[in-house]
C-alpha cells in the first residue's frame, strides 16, 4: 500500500534497519521503544490487522519467526502484543506483532 509505513520501510522508501526477514515478514526496532527491546514482527503483505487475516497459517510464521528473532537478539523473557483497531490502540494500519522484552 503506497502510504504505508511499514510498506515504505520494506521498499527502502523510509530508512530503517530490517533486522530479520524471510519470506513472510521482516523485522524492525520500534522507533519508540516501550521496553528495553522493542521490535516489531510484519508480514510483507499489507493486510490491515488481525481481522483481514484470512489465512491463518501467516500468524504462525510470525511466531516462528518470532523465535528466530529473540535467538538472533538474545531474548529469552518477553511480551507479545497485538493492537487491532484503532480504539485498542493500532496506531499504523499493517499488521503487527510488538516483541518487548527489558
Ligand atoms: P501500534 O500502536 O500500531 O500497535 O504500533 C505501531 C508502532 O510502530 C509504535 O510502537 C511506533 O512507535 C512504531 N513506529 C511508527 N512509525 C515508525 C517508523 O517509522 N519506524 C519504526 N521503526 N517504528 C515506527
Ligand atoms: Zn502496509
Amino acid at each position: 500500500m503506497s502510504d504505508c509505513i511499514f510498506c515504505k520501510i520494506l521498499k527502502g522508501e523510509i530508512p530503517s534497519k530490517i533486522i530479520y526477514q524471510d519470506d513472510y515478514c521482516f523485522a524492525i526496532n520500534d522507533i519508540n521503544p516501550k521496553a528495553k527491546k522493542h521490535i516489531l514482527v510484519i508480514p510483507k503483505e499489507h493486510i490491515e490487522s488481525l481481522n483481514e487475516v484470512k489465512d491463518f497459517s501467516l500468524i504462525s510464521k510470525m511466531f516462528e519467526a518470532i523465535k528466530k528473532i529473540n535467538s538472533q537478539e538474545n531474548i529469552t523473557h518477553f511480551r507479545t502484543q497485538i493492537n487491532t483497531g484503532s480504539q485498542a490502540g493500532q496506531e499504523v494500519m499493517h499488521l503487527h506483532i510488538h516483541i518487548l522484552a527489558n
